[in-house]
């Protein structure tokens, strides 16, 4: 069950990531002929949807599956990792058009180098968030310590460990290493490491912490040596950062840490602590991303008095962005760079095209499934009551599903799952005359609700109110005609009331609606055991526990029935062996 639940999540996130990529592409593709920039503006919605969608649907997904079906709903940790990659796989057909020269197995290598740690991130947050304790204490200081030292791991090394140990960076070949080793010199730099990067990419980035430089195979094949000089000096430039600067983009990089205080806030401040760590989260972004855009604008100042020809630097960079399709100008001015078309401005270059518009956002795909995330989440609210009291029916707390479903019934007088909900817990508490009340209601106000019926019947049989059951069972069946179990049920109550003719029609009846009704054998074994037909009860059993081999009435039946041997009593010589024993059997017991 979990790995056919995990694979059909898997299936559908596949269909709806694919989905919105190719109705994405669509503007992208009619847009053939047209200029580089105006084609990356079209393409930007669609691979920032891509990007968002990965974590999107798979929380769609989860939260479709717990509300349409909440009994196969507990693998939700295998359904979520089936269906993230599902909707990583849905962007191959997407990755594939941008970049024809990607084929399935260097794409999966790609996704490998730049989701790995990613993943390995988002799981030690998410495991940071569950074991965080409420309280202060050694064990928050554990939680917290672990966390940290997983990210300065990362920050220190760890990412390009990983890239090596996946075989996506290999050390810089000969061109490149002499053109950093020339560069450097020149800036007085000290560059401990520079390493190549695989993908179809354009691109370069410094890591200050460790003063170590990638570059991309892409960049290296499309840049003539004094253009890589030009992109080298603007990562040089952040390698010469002041300590102050690191100190400000190492705590820029804990965006994140403060949403593993969620419990312990919550705790501490009620409601609003909800808001606090997201509040921490948004500052440090904001200040991060401030600092980040002055940086790079100083890089960019450092590379202009440093690139040996007029114009060389705006030219590399306009390679970097044409090669790799990234809008000219972006949805806003919040991002790390400035936009192109500005950078190629401050680098004394007017492009031989007009300022571009800024792209859209979303695609309508992103939109849909934004709302969509918005309905499900808003629908796993207005129902949480609801679920909760199922969660607690099924422990057997019936107290606690009865608080539950009254909420639920209060905040929604017309909520008929709530009220059957309520009705069945106060059933099984005992408290037969409210469960009636709350049946009662739905039937009033939906009088075709057929489980109403079925539902009010029950407690009327609880009640050994054999007509009134009956009656209940009997309109059941008039709304839907075919629903066996009903049969059965009214059989039971029958049989309660002494009618053994009209139970056993309305057994034979459930069992020719559906012949793998094990409760309907249940039911009709012990007819046939109460009219002292052993052989029909011993068939009964039978067929009961092959539907059912947890069936522990039909077990402990047949047993009695085996122990005292009446079964083999009717198939001695001189017994009727056509299995029928007139009426007498019944009192052998
Ligand atoms: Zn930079």
């Amino acid at each position: 069950m979990p790995v056919l639940t995990a694979f059909l999540h898997f299936v559908a996130a596949c269909l709806m990531a694919a989905l919105a990529n190719w109705a994405g592409l669509i503007a992208w593709r009619r847009a053939a002929g047209a200029l580089w920039t105006e084609r990356a503006r079209l393409l930007w919605p669609v691979r920032f949807t891509a990007g968002i969608n990965v974590f999107l649907i798979p929380v769609i997904l989860n939260q479709a599956h717990w509300f349409l079906s909440p009994e196969t709903a507990h693998w939700w940790i295998s359904d979520g990792i089936a269906s993230f990659l599902g909707a990583l796989l849905g962007c191959y057909p997407l990755d594939r058009e941008i970049f024809p020269q990607l084929n399935f197995k260097n794409w999966w290598h790609q996704v490998i180098a730049g989701w790995g740690i990613r993943f390995g991130i988002w799981v030690a947050l998410i495991a940071a968030c569950v074991l965080m304790p409420e309280n202060f204490g050694s064990k928050m200081l554990l939680v917290a310590g672990s966390y940290l030292v997983l990210h300065f791991a990362i920050q220190w090394g760890l990412f390009l460990k990983y890239l090596r140990w996946v075989k996506f960076l290999k050390p810089a070949e000969d061109r490149l290493q002499q053109i950093v080793n020339v560069t450097a010199m020149r800036m007085n730099v000290t560059v401990r490491a520079t390493w190549q990067l695989a993908g179809p990419l354009a691109n370069a980035f410094a890591l200050p912490t460790t003063h170590e430089l990638v570059f991309s195979n892409r960049l290296l094949e499309i840049c003539t040596d004094e253009e890589i000089s030009a992109i080298c000096a603007h990562e040089l430039a952040h390698l010469q950062e002041s300590k102050a600067v690191l100190a400000g983009r190492l705590i820029g990089s804990l965006m994140f840490f403060p949403l593993i205080f969620i419990t312990p806030s919550i705790h501490q401040f009620g409601t609003i602590g909800i808001f606090l760590p997201y509040l921490g989260m948004f500052i440090i972004a904001k200040s991060n991303k401030w600092l980040s855009h002055h940086m790079e604008k100083r890089a960019d100042q450092i590379a202009l008095t440093e690139q040996t020809n007029e114009g060389i630097y705006a030219s590399a960079l306009e390679k970097l962005y044409r090669e790799s399709q990234i809008p000219a100008v972006n949805v806003n001015n919040r991002q790390t760079h400035p936009h192109l078309y500005d950078r190629m401005l401050a680098a004394g270059i007017t492009p031989d095209y007009p300022r571009p518009t800024k792209p859209r956002r979303l695609t309508l795909f992103g939109w849909l499934y934004a709302i969509l995330l918005g309905a499900v989440f808003a629908f796993a609210v207005s129902r949480s009551d609801v679920a909760n009291g199922y969660a607690k029916f099924n422990k057997g707390d019936w107290d606690g599903a009865i608080a539950d479903y009254t909420k639920a019934i209060e905040s929604n007088p017309n909520d008929t799952d709530a009220i059957m909900g309520r009705g069945a817990a106060k059933r099984a508490k005992g408290d037969l005359d409210g469960a009636i009340a709350d049946y009662s209601t739905v039937i009033e106000s939906k009088p075709d609700n057929a489980d109403a019926y079925v539902g009010r019947g029950d407690v009327n049989y609880s009640k050994r109110d054999w007509d009134d059951a009956i009656a209940d069972f009997t309109k059941s069946i008039e709304i839907k005609p075919n629903n066996a179990d009903a049969y059965t049920r009214r059989g039971a109550a029958k049989f309660g009331k002494g009618d053994w003719a009209g139970a056993m029609t309305d057994y034979n009846k459930a069992i020719a609606l559906n012949p793998d009704n094990a409760y309907a054998y249940d039911e009709r074994s012990y007819l046939n055991y109460t009219k002292g037909d052993f052989n029909g009860a011993m068939a009964d059993y039978n067929k009961a526990i092959a539907l059912n081999p947890d069936d522990d009435y039909a077990i402990k039946g047949r047993d009695y029935l085996r122990t005292k041997k009446c079964y083999f009593r009717e198939a001695m010589p001189g017994s009727n062996k056509s299995g029928t024993n007139d009426g007498v059997g019944g009192k052998q017991f």
